[in-house]
């Protein structure tokens, strides 16, 4: 009897973590998605409370009164801004458990597991601390911990080219469904392979949308620092810069007007103020959209998730293929934060690590204004010929900053 109640828990959960993710193909249905597949992980989780293994609740109540005094203060203090760290972060806790549930059953049963077992249990540490590692070491850079840039060393693409078989199509979710294998356990087989699945998925759609292939993510050693500092761009006139007062009347007088928000957006947490500087827009009858660029900020969907925190419409959100055609007929851009996404060297300067990545090509419009606090280099670490191209204008200054001044000039 429980044992069929458990399996029926199994799945109905399982439903429900399909249901979800589908959900999450559209940012329209994400939020329902989100909340199918919460249903999923709680109907799962009770339904593992019933299994017929468990003699005794009191470690499994700790664990959870440990988790859930670690987890709620990370759900509620830690800022939008450092998100992709902190999923990071529980990516590789997640990860660590596995591999420790991996460890603890070879130390319990040993060789006695037969041989299959035991390789199972090795694929899954492997993994496991793979993922572990890799995480950590995803968090510290996007924490800024450790650089920017990517660490090569010699032998690299050998010791990649070694643990490739393994690692191509992997990540938590094989891990997972490597541990479901080893424990019998039908609803970890299903979402670890849900969560290999989509991750490899996502991984292909963020390679097609930075136009690498996989072997080329692997072993490129995507963002090496350029010789020249950024800003120093050679054979380039000097950057021209832009009053508030005059970038006020630029955007008053537009008749349509294109935010390209980027990374910096997140890190001034400035979406609410360009939606404000928006709506000032959009009373004085100016036409209001946002081009976003797939891999714009640290994680996929980053731009979406700001700015529909900050109540933009979502009809008022293009993508790259759908504003790109567009920009010939626009009046004025104004680029908050990014950089990489809008670096024409993508299409023109072979040799550049970002050369063959599809951009927002917001140097067609008739004004790009871009805001950021200097002529810093992005992600990529390279200087961008935007900035000093004839359309181009600088509003320098942190971007929430400006986007208040801004509002405040607009309303004069
Ligand atoms: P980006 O190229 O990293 O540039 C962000 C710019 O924001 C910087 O040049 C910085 O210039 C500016 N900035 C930082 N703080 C600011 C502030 N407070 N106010 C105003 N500006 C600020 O960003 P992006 O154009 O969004 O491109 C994303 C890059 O990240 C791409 O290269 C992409 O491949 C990579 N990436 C994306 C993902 C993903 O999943 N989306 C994951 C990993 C890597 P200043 O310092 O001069 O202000």
């Amino acid at each position: 009897m429980r044992r069929d109640l458990l399996q029926l828990f199994y799945l109905f959960s399982a439903i429900l973590f399909v249901m979800g993710l589908r959900g999450l193909s559209h940012p329209r249905t994400a939020r329902r998605g989100m909340v199918l597949a919460e249903l999923g992980m709680l109907l799962a989780i009770i339904g593992s409370l019933l299994h017929h293994d468990i003699i005794d609740y009191r470690w499994i109540a700790a664990g959870l009164a440990l988790g859930t005094a670690i987890g709620v203060p990370m759900a509620i203090w830690i800022p939008m801004t450092a998100v992709p760290q902190r999923t990071a972060l529980s990516h590789s806790f997640g990860a660590l458990a596995a591999s420790l549930i991996g460890i603890s059953e070879y130390y319990r049963h040993g060789a006695a597991l037969g041989s299959v077992r035991v390789g199972v249990i090795g694929i899954e540490v492997m993994l496991g601390s793979l993922t572990f590692t890799g995480s950590l070491m995803a968090a510290g850079k996007l924490q800024g911990m450790i650089r920017g840039y990517p660490i090569t060393y010699r032998g690299q693409n050998f010791f990649n080219l070694s643990i490739l078989v393994a690692l191509l199509n992997s990540y938590a979710g094989l891990t997972d469904a490597a541990m479901g294998f080893m424990l019998d356990n039908k609803i970890q087989i299903i979402t670890g392979s849900l969560d290999g699945s989509s991750g490899f998925i996502l991984s292909v759609l963020m390679c097609r949308a930075m136009n690498r292939s996989m072997t080329n993510v692997l072993f490129g050693a995507f963002g090496k620092v350029q010789d020249k500092p950024a800003g120093e761009l050679e054979g380039k006139k000097p950057v021209r810069q832009v009053s508030m007062e005059e970038a006020a009347e630029l955007l008053g007088t537009a008749r349509s007007v294109v935010f390209v928000p980027g990374y910096g957006m997140a890190v001034s947490q400035a979406q609410h103020r360009v939606r404000e500087v928006a709506d000032v827009l959009k009373g004085k009858g100016v036409q209001v959209r946002y081009g976003i660029h797939a891999v714009a900020g640290r994680m996929p969907g980053h731009m979406n998730v700001l700015l529909a925190e900050a109540n933009v419409p979502y009809e008022e959100l293009y993508d790259m293929d759908q504003i790109n055609s567009q920009f010939p007929e626009t009046d004025v851009v104004v680029v908050v934060g990014a950089n990489d996404v809008v670096n024409p060297a993508a299409k023109r300067m072979r040799g550049s690590p970002i050369y063959g990545m599809p951009i927002l090509e917001v140097e067609k419009a008739r004004v790009v204004i871009v805001c950021k606090r200097s002529l810093a280099a992005g992600f990529a670490g390279i200087d961008n010929e935007l900035y000093y191209g004839d359309k181009t204008l600088m509003l320098f200054g942190d971007a929430k900053d400006t986007m208040i001044k801004l509002t405040a000039a607009l309303k004069e």
